[in-house]
Order: C-alpha cells, then structure tokens, then sequence
C-alpha cells in the first residue's frame, strides 16, 4: 500500500514538476533529423521540448487558425520563403539575441530578425560525367544556351527550391532578363517536369538528361546509400559549382522563426542559440547533409567530397519577397 502510493507520489511529481521549463517547437524537419539534438539541448539546459512535425504549409495553416492561443514557440522550416511567408502573415517575432547575430552571416538572417537560418543547403548543376565535361558548363543562366537543348532535367516550378533559385535570379539579374532566361530554359528541358530533386539525378543517370539541378543532400543521400541502384547513379553524375566567377553558386536555408503567440519567448531563444552552437552546426548539418551556417565549423566528409564553392551572399529574406514574382514569371515561361 505504502510502495503504491509513493509510487503515485513520484508520478504525480513528474507530471507537474515545480519548475516546468519547456519550448513548444513546430517543425517542418522530419523527427528523426533534429530529436537528437533537442535531447542534448534538454540535458544541457533542462528545458524540455515538445516536438510537433508535419509539413510546412500544414505548420503555417495550424498557426495561424490557432491564433495567440497557439501553444507553438518556434517554428522550423526548410526554406526561407515559407519563413517568409510566417513574417507577412504577423506569425512570427523579433528576436533579440546577440549570440544569433554575431553567430549567423548577415544573409542568412531575416533583416528585421523575425528569423535565422540554422543549415545551408547548396542547389549547383550536376552533370553526367561520361556527356558533359565541366568546362562546357559555367552558370544557371548558361544553361538557356541552345546547346542544352533536350538535356535538361528539373522538378516543377511549384517546389519552392525552383521558385527560390528563380527568386535569387531576378535578384541579381531584374525580372525581364529572368524571364527571358526561363522561357529558354523551359525550351532545354529533355521532359516535362515530375519527380523531386532525387528523381532528376536518377533520370540522369539513367540516360534520360545530361543535367539535373538538385540540392546536394539529395546526392549525398545517394552517395551513401545502403540501395546498391542509387550508389550507382550517384556515381554517374558530378556537381559543378555554378557563377563562381561572379555571385556564387545559389543556397537556401534551413531555419527557425520565434512565434509572436510565443509563451516561452526566453527558452526559444536559448534553443535557437543552441543550435548554432559549434556542437549543434556539426552534428545538425551533417545529418541534414547540409552545410552549417556558420563559416569555421566542417562539413561532412560527403559534402566535402563535392568540393568547395563560393555561395551567393543575397540576403535571403528576397527570396520570400520576391517569391510570387517568381511564381508568376515561372508560369508565364511554360514551367509546369
Ligand atoms: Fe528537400
């Protein structure tokens, strides 16, 4: 009797312990892919986290029918347009962290520090190597050349990594040129466009394209795979690393928002920071098998195998803003 009700004592006091410290995190990033790392923040900080995963756009649909009674703290997404798309509704909220600025380049925060980019992901040409030799290639807006024609692979313009990428064009190049560039891009494109990144390196290297853009987690995901099939054509293709002579090869992020409905304004900050924390950058980028935002901390060994680059410094925050000009621009070039 006495042994069961010090058992309901110890299990009431878990329940409601004195000094519950906790952050609520929303989390387009699968489970499996931050958990980890949440585990090591709790130990360090004894913050818990709750962790709710589900697609970008069903996080963002959530937050905002929950409103301020919203229970969320932070919000994780893969791409900084969609962190965007957070700001503009009035989801999200300054963050006041010196850590954060003086960790986090410039461009890979938001400029009004409503969010902050925790991993880089790199999105180059890859070629297959026994067709193309890497001195044919130099630029995305190279290949509008009609020499491409018939030879392209890439997903559809209603992935938000295209529509990106297309963001940091007219960025840097103005929206005619842009558009006068996708509508010969379109015309180079060896099928209509299906799949996702992964798929485009396969068609590849199945003979079916010459080049496929993808982000390089997608090749590194090949790269080690336990599928003998996806080795193989991971070993057909090569990256080339485009506009190093002039912007840089074309990144996005992966990052983090602090929700404006946020209860636990104080324990998301300590978990953003701690997640650009050398340990953290390592351990979370390479499972990604993306970059760490910060320069000074390694890549992985797949990752370095792909060789160094020099990535366009645009502040990121474009690539929301100019989003529904890309999305608008990319239909009227006949992107499916
Ligand atoms: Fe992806």
């Amino acid at each position: 009797m006495f042994k069961k009700t010090l058992i309901s004592l110890l299990l009431l006091g878990m329940a409601t312990p004195a000094f519950s410290a906790e952050v609520n995190l929303y989390s387009a990033r699968k489970e499996n892919l931050i958990k980890p790392l949440l585990d090591r923040f709790t130990e360090e900080s004894g913050i818990s986290v709750n962790l709710i995963t589900a697609k970008a756009d069903t996080l963002l649909k959530r937050l905002q029918i929950e409103g301020k009674n919203s229970p969320a703290d932070i919000l994780i997404t893969t791409d900084a347009s969609r962190l965007h798309r957070a700001k503009k509704s009035g989801l999200t909220q300054r963050i006041d962290s010196v850590i954060l600025t003086k960790s986090v380049p410039n461009s890979f925060r938001d400029s009004d520090e409503h969010w902050v980019g925790l991993s880089l992901r790199a999105r180059p040409i890859m070629y297959v190597k026994s067709k193309v030799k890497p001195e044919e290639l130099s630029s995305y807006e190279e290949l509008a050349n009609e020499k491409w024609k018939g030879r392209i692979c890439i997903r559809s313009s209603n992935n938000i990594y295209n529509q990106s990428l297309v963001s940091s064009m007219i960025a840097n190049n103005g929206a005619a040129a842009t558009e006068t560039w996708a509508k010969s891009l379109v015309g180079n494109f060896a099928r209509s466009p299906k799949g996702g990144d992964r798929d485009q390196i396969k068609a590849a290297a199945a003979g079916q394209c010459d080049i496929a853009i993808a982000n390089t987690y997608y090749l590194a995901g090949m790269i080690n795979s336990k599928d003998e099939s996806q080795k193989e054509a991971a070993s057909k293709v090569a990256v080339f690393w485009p506009n190093q002579a002039d912007r840089g090869a074309h990144v996005n992020i992966s990052g983090a928002a602090v929700l404006a409905a946020a209860k636990n304004k104080e324990n998301a900050i300590k978990l953003l920071e701690f997640l650009v924390s050398d340990e953290a950058q390592e351990w979370y980028a390479a499972k990604n098998g993306e970059y760490p935002v910060r320069s000074g901390i390694a890549a992985s060994d797949t990752l370095r195998s792909l060789g160094e680059f020099k990535k366009d410094n645009l502040q990121l925050d474009k690539l929301g803003i100019l989003n529904p000009e890309a999305v608008r621009l990319m239909d009227r070039a006949g992107w499916k």
